[in-house]
C-alpha cells in the first residue's frame, strides 16, 4: 500500500479504526492499491458525535465574524497547497490533474462565499408597534452530518463544510469510501487554519455508518450527495428520525441542440460536458436531443470527441465495475439498433493497463425507451435522440424522472427563453453545457435529483444550516398592553 491505513479524525486527532471490515482504496488511473480503508462502526460515530457536541457550545457562541476568520486562513492554505491537494484528488479519483486543479479552485470559491456569510445573516429588526421590536437571528442547528460521493472528493465536501461550520454548527463528515484521502488532508488544513478540535470530525465507512448517522439522536440535520437510490433511502431514514435532511441525487441531463446553434462552439461544449471528469459529474451532458436537421453539428461532435484521449485529457472511471457497467450500456444500445459513431469500449491506456478507462462515446439514433436514454450512465457517453420540433424535444427532456440540469444551444433568444421556461430541471444552461450556478447562486436540482427543500450551496444553504429565532422585545414596559403590543 502506498499510504497507511485510513484513520478517522475525531476531536482534532487522527485515530485508528478498529473494525472487522475493511475495503481497499484503489487508484482508477493505474489500478495501484493506495490504502486499506477500515469501515467505522456505530461506536466510532458515537465518539465523533460526542466530540462535536462538546465543541458546539463554544463554537456556536463564537461571533460569526470571528468564526469566518478560520475560513479566510483556510482559503489561503488551499491556495498554498493547491497542487498537492490536486495530485491527491487525481490519484484517488482518476480525474486528470487539470480537472483536479479546477476542483480545488472551486473549493476556494466556495470558501470565499463562506467568508461573506456575516454580510448575509444580519437578520431583520422592525418596530412592530410603539416600543415593541421584533428581530430575527439565524441560529446554528447543533451537530450536523454531511455524506458525500466519490466524484468530487474535495469539492462536494466543501459545498457543506465552510457554510455549515461558519454558520456555527459542528460537523460529522462521511467521505466516500472510494476516495477518503484528500478529505483527511483538508481536515489538517482546517486545523492549521485554527478550527477548534471537535468542530469537524471525519468518520470513514460505507452504508453502515450512513445508516448510523441517520439514526443517531445526537445529529440534528443530514445533508447527502450521491445517487438517487441512496438519496431516497437517506432522506426517508433521516426524516423518519425527525432530522432535517437535504439529499441530492443523480441526474440525466439533456442538451437540446437547435439547427441555428453555432456548430463549432456547440460541438466543443457538448463534448466537454459529456467527457469532462470522464462523464462522472452530476452536471454532465448525458443525452442530446437533436432538433431538426443538425447532422453537420453531429459530425463536428464526432470530430471533437476524437480529440479526447484517454490517459491524456480524459481521466479514468472510478472502478472496474463502473467501466463494465458503462460498456454494457453501450453494447445494449447497439444491440437495440442505435448507432455507435464513436466507441470508447475496450480502451486500454499504454503504461496504465490496470487503469479503468472508457473512451469518449457518441451513440446516435437512440430511442427514448432505451436504457442509455433513460438511466444515468456516469461515463463519457452521449446518447443522441432525434426530435422534429422543440416541443417534441422538450417532451423527451421532461419525461426523464431526474431534473438536475438541462441546456439549449441556439442563437434564437425567444426560443431559448421558451425552453428555459418549459424545461423541468433546476439548473438550465443557454449555450453552456455545464450550467453550474457560481456562488452566491445556489446549487440544486429538481424532481428525483433532490429530496428536501432548498439548495445545498450559496444563499439557500443558510436556510438549511440554521433555524430562525424570533425575539419580541417591549422597550416601554410601562406603556399599556394590547394585542398589538
Ligand atoms: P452513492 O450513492 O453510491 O454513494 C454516496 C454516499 O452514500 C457514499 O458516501 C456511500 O458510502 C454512501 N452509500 C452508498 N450506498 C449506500 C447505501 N446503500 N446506504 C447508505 N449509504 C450508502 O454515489 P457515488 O457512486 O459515490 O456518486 C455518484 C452519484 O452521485 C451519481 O449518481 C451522481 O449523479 C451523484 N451526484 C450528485 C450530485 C448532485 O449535486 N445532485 C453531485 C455529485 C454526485
Amino acid at each position: 500500500m502506498k499510504y497507511p491505513a485510513i484513520q478517522n479524525f475525531i476531536n482534532g486527532r487522527f485515530s485508528d479504526i478498529a473494525s472487522p471490515r475493511s475495503l481497499t482504496v484503489i487508484s482508477p488511473s493505474d489500478g495501484k492499491e493506495l490504502a486499506i480503508m477500515p469501515c467505522s462502526t456505530a461506536a466510532d460515530l458515537d465518539a465523533a458525535v460526542a466530540a462535536a457536541q462538546a465543541a458546539f457550545p463554544a463554537w456556536s457562541q463564537t461571533p460569526i465574524k470571528e468564526r469566518v476568520q478560520v475560513f479566510f486562513r483556510y482559503k489561503y492554505l488551499l491556495e498554498r497547497d493547491l497542487q498537492e491537494l490536486a495530485s491527491l484528488v487525481s490519484e484517488e479519483n482518476g480525474k486528470t490533474l487539470g480537472e483536479a486543479v479546477a476542483e480545488i479552485e472551486k473549493c476556494i470559491e466556495l470558501t470565499e462565499f463562506a467568508t461573506s456569510l456575516p454580510q448575509l445573516v444580519t437578520g431583520e429588526v422592525l418596530e412592530v408597534s410603539k416600543g415593541v421590536e421584533c428581530r430575527t437571528a439565524h441560529v446554528p442547528l447543533g451537530v450536523v452530518a454531511s455524506i458525500v460521493p466519490f466524484n468530487f472528493p474535495s469539492m462536494v465536501p466543501n459545498w457543506t463544510i465552510p457554510n455549515a461550520i461558519a454558520l456555527g454548527n459542528c460537523m460529522i463528515m462521511k467521505p466516500s469510501e472510494k476516495v477518503p484521502l484528500s478529505l483527511a488532508r483538508i481536515a489538517t488544513l482546517l486545523q492549521e487554519a485554527g478550527l477548534p478540535d471537535g468542530v469537524l470530525n471525519i468518520v470513514n465507512g460505507d452504508s453502515e455508518i450512513v445508516n448510523a448517522i441517520c439514526d443517531h439522536p445526537g445529529i440534528t440535520a443530514v445533508s447527502f450527495v450521491g445517487s438517487t437510490r441512496v438519496a431516497r433511502l437517506v432522506y426517508q431514514r433521516a426524516t423518519q428520525n425527525l432530522k432535517r435532511c437535504l439529499a441530492l441525487g443523480g441526474a440525466k441531463n439533456h442538451l437540446l441542440v437547435l439547427p441555428d446553434a453555432k456548430p463549432d462552439m456547440t460541438a466543443q461544449n457538448v463534448v466537454a460536458s459529456m467527457s469532462g471528469c470522464a462523464g462522472q459529474r452530476c452536471m454532465a451532458a448525458s443525452a442530446m436531443v437533436a432538433v431538426g436537421e443538425v447532422d453537420h453539428i453531429v459530425d463536428k461532435i464526432c470530430a471533437e470527441a476524437g480529440k479526447v484521449v484517454p490517459g491524456r485529457n480524459l481521466g479514468a472511471v472510478i472502478s472496474r465495475a463502473a467501466k463494465e457497467k458503462i460498456e454494457q450500456y453501450i453494447t445494449e444500445a447497439e444491440q437495440q439498433g442505435a448507432r455507435v459513431l464513436i466507441d470508447g469500449r475496450n480502451t486500454v491506456v499504454e503504461g496504465k493497463e490496470n487503469g479503468t478507462y472508457v473512451g469518449p462515446t457518441v451513440i446516435d439514433h437512440v430511442k427514448p425507451d432505451m436504457a442509455v436514454a433513460r438511466e444515468e450512465i456516469f461515463g463519457p457517453v452521449i446518447s443522441i435522440l432525434r426530435a422534429a420540433t422543440v416541443d417534441e424535444a422538450l417532451a423527451i427532456e421532461n419525461a426523464n424522472p431526474y431534473g438536475n440540469a438541462a441546456a439549449v444551444y441556439t442563437q434564437n433568444g425567444s426560443l431559448a427563453r421558451y425552453i428555459v421556461e418549459k424545461a423541468n430541471a433546476g439548473m438550465i444552461g443557454v449555450n453552456i453545457g455545464v450550467p453550474v450556478p457560481r456562488e452566491p447562486f445556489s446549487f440544486g436540482g429538481w424532481n428525483e435529483s433532490k429530496f428536501g427543500v432548498g439548495d445545498i450551496t450559496g444563499k439557500s444553504s443558510i436556510e438549511f444550516w440554521t433555524r430562525l429565532k424570533k425575539t419580541t422585545v417591549k422597550w416601554n414596559p410601562e406603556a399599556g398592553v394590547n394585542w398589538m403590543s
